[in-house]
């Protein structure tokens, strides 16, 4: 029976394709199906229609407002709920929504962040209904996926360039597809984000305003036990996680978002949710959604849903893969299938990944810069910095012979004897995989391990769909110029040139080990360790170049959004050092202080019976010392914070983030960190992170 429940109601939130279908007159169906295939504009007639439909169906399941639902720079999502009523002349209410209200709404632009793309335009902005997301309810609220651009059509949000590089890789793959006779009528890309978090208690989360304010411990003894055992990872999901984690399927797969798979991850209180891959850009709006409902209905048990990237030192912090491919009409065009080496579609494909990557690696990694990020990236369990390649058993021989100019085959699947004759033989996977390198082909797609785990997928996706789009576009070129010659042994040169020119991206070894860093030096491959290294790329003529050239984003555009990455930055790190010097002063300092004189006036007590309290002694005066160094070290880094703050250039005031304010915060949590393993549990103002990270 739980079968029927899930197939009932899954989607039935959604105003999908069969409600369409369902609500709305034939002819206006067809049209709104071929707007949505061929991403052409809307008349107002069929969107009247459509609002009319929608409207109703939105009714029938409970709504009263509707939203526009948009990805402002901040990365979260935005809404502003209007009710369907309208005044009658005789005071009753009416429920009414048009096909402009559908298709157009106008929020006040400056109260996001523009990265100053405000300043020279009008403050207005518009969101834009994006007919490819389906509208859907979310508590009784018409959520209607839009667009956010400026008055002057310029993109504000992160929606809007994902949709036009997915236009601009759809175009040039589709030239790189007919020189092989193929015309499907789509080619999209297929994202599969798969979402990373922490649970803890909520009192504990309430009880530290470095959690509350920042998502993430500022302070924290190393707890007595870790993640060495390795006992979390695919471990038994303790009974109020697995409660919580079943209602999040049921309200996922309301929303039609198809959730998947779901297991505990390597750190304690740490835990994976996997969706089925969707096309792109739906892909990215429902992984915001996810990431929402996780933080929503985590409090209903009890719980808190940590999504930043590095909630607790010591253990692993948390990252988002962003499994990614290219099909078109279905075909996934990075399906090596039984003979890679002679597949000659496949190889080109996987030429374009590989130097996209290799030409782009800069924007690569500044999609995926953020202060929290930064914590994570190069860490132990992370990917590294620097970006390259894995290709695995399977492909690298066949790339490698190729440059060579020999023809080698892929590794058959091998067929392993499990020496038990009560199990069946198994084939052994043919992309064995390297989890330390931040982008691997993983058998049939390429998994880009460096986003962060509370990071909008957008960024990242839409250097890769325009990297590549430019591939195609350059591969289209150089068979043009060769067409006196054979295609396939045109294409053939061009795969094993594109092989040879871009090797040293390739690396199969431990992305994790020291002698990389060397290495990846000696190959020249970038490493750019901190968001401040990072972002300056977006403002890199030549990448500017590159995404004018496909319409994805024009100067103006990327420098707004290089400013608005850049002022993230040092806001974050702003509130984070405010939240240190609060809580060294008003929480910490206390505590000690008042723990100090317990223990000082115990030594002056025994002193009176003619003790001699040696131990209380040496202890009052190492937490006296605590107290004078956490006062001073507090006021350092408020100072530091202060001066950091007034730099007006966005990138020198970075770099004076990351010089001088991350050491002071560094300085300041050594200090109070210390003294929390020698104070008493009782006048410890926070839990521990023995507290939060072991509970029952
Ligand atoms: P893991 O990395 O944990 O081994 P899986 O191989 O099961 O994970 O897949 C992880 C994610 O990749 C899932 O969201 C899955 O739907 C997605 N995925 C699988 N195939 C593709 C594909 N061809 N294109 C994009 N994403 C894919
Ligand atoms: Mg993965």
């Amino acid at each position: 029976m739980a079968d029927d429940r899930v197939t009932a109601e899954f989607g039935s939130l959604v105003f999908t394709d069969a409600d369409m279908r369902k609500r709305l007159p034939k002819p206006t169906y067809k049209e709104l199906s071929h707007v949505i295939r061929e991403n052409r504009p809307i008349d107002l007639d069929i969107a009247n229609e459509v609002a009319h439909a929608m409207k109703e169906w939105a009714l029938e399941h409970g709504a009263t407002h509707f939203t526009h639902w948009f990805q402002p720079l901040n990365g979260i999502t935005s809404e502003k709920h209007d009710s369907f009523i309208t005044l009658q002349d005789d005071g009753s209410v009416l429920m009414a929504f048009s096909g402009k209200e559908l298709v157009q709404g106008e929020p006040d632009a400056s109260s996001f962040p523009n990265g100053g793309l405000r300043a020279t335009f009008e403050a207005r902005g518009y969101t834009v209904w994006d007919p490819m997301s389906p509208a859907f309810i979310k508590d009784e609220v018409l959520c209607i996926p839009t667009a956010f651009i400026s008055y002057n059509g310029e993109a504000l949000d992160k929606k809007t360039p994902l949709l036009r590089s997915e236009v601009a890789l759809e175009r040039e793959a589709k030239r790189v597809l007919a020189l092989f006779g193929i015309e499907p009528k789509r080619v999209v890309t297929n994202v599969g984000p798969e979402q990373e978090y922490f649970l803890i208690k909520e009192e504990d989360f309430e009880a530290r305003a470095d959690l509350r304010l920042c998502g993430r411990t500022l302070f924290g003894a190393e707890p007595s036990k870790g993640q060495e055992l390795e006992e979390h990872y695919f471990g038994a999901i303790r009974p109020s996680v697995n409660a919580f984690m079943k209602e999040l399927d049921d309200e996922l797969w309301k929303l039609a978002i198809p959730a998947k798979t779901k297991h505990n991850e390597v750190a304690p209180c740490q835990h994976e949710l996997a969706p089925i891959y969707e096309q792109g850009s739906l892909a990215v709006d429902n992984n915001l959604l996810t990431m929402e409902k996780l933080k929503l209905l985590a409090t209903n048990y009890g719980l808190a849903c940590l999504e930043h990237e590095r909630p607790f030192e010591y253990v692993n912090g948390s990252g988002k893969h962003d499994n990614w491919s290219v099909s078109a009409d279905g075909r996934n065009l990075l399906e090596p299938g039984p003979h890679p080496e002679d597949n000659l579609l496949f190889l080109v494909f996987l030429a374009f990944l590989v130097a996209a990557v290799d030409e782009h690696a800069d924007l690569l990694r500044a999609s995926v810069a953020t202060a929290g990020n930064d914590h994570r990236l190069g860490a132990n369990e992370a990917p590294p910095a620097i970006v390259s390649i894995f290709l695995g058993d399977a492909l690298t021989p066949v790339v490698e012979a190729l440059i060579k100019k020999e023809h080698a085959e892929a590794h058959e699947d091998e067929l392993m004897d499990l020496g038990v004759p009560a199990l069946p033989d198994i084939f052994r996977d043919n992309t064995d995989r390297n989890r330390t390198s931040p982008f691997a082909f993983t058998g049939n797609k390429f998994e880009f391990r460096m986003c962060g785990s509370q990071q909008n997928l957008s960024d990242p996706n839409v250097v890769l769909n325009t990297a590549v789009a430019e591939q195609c576009d350059r591969f289209c070129e150089y068979v043009a110029a060769r067409s006196d010659e054979d295609f396939y042994v045109v294409a053939m040169r061009f795969v094993r040139h594109t092989f040879r020119d871009h090797h040293r991206i390739i690396f199969d070894g431990n992305g994790y080990a020291h002698e990389w860093e060397a290495e990846a030096e000696r190959r020249g491959l970038p490493n750019l360790k901190t968001t401040p290294d990072a972002i300056p790329a977006l403002i890199d003529p030549a990448n500017i170049a590159l995404f004018e050239k496909y319409g994805v984003l024009n100067e103006a555009e990327m420098h707004a959004r290089y400013v608005s990455k850049a002022e993230q930055y040092a806001k974050l790190l702003n509130i984070e050092a405010n939240v240190m010097v609060h809580m060294a002063r008003h929480q910490y300092l206390p505590a000690i202080i008042s723990y100090s004189g317990d223990i000082a006036t115990a030594v002056a007590t025994k002193a009176e019976l003619g003790i001699d309290a040696v131990v209380e002694r040496e202890l009052a005066r190492t937490l006296t010392e605590g107290v004078n160094s956490i006062y001073a070290l507090a006021s350092e880094l408020d100072d530091k914070n202060t001066a950091a703050r007034e730099i007006a250039d966005p990138g020198e005031r970075d770099n004076e983030y990351r010089d001088t304010v991350i050491p002071a915060m560094e300085a300041l949590r050594t200090a109070v960190d210390s003294m929390e393993t020698i104070c008493s549990k009782e006048c410890w103002p926070v839990p521990s992170y023995n507290d939060m990270l072991f509970y029952v």
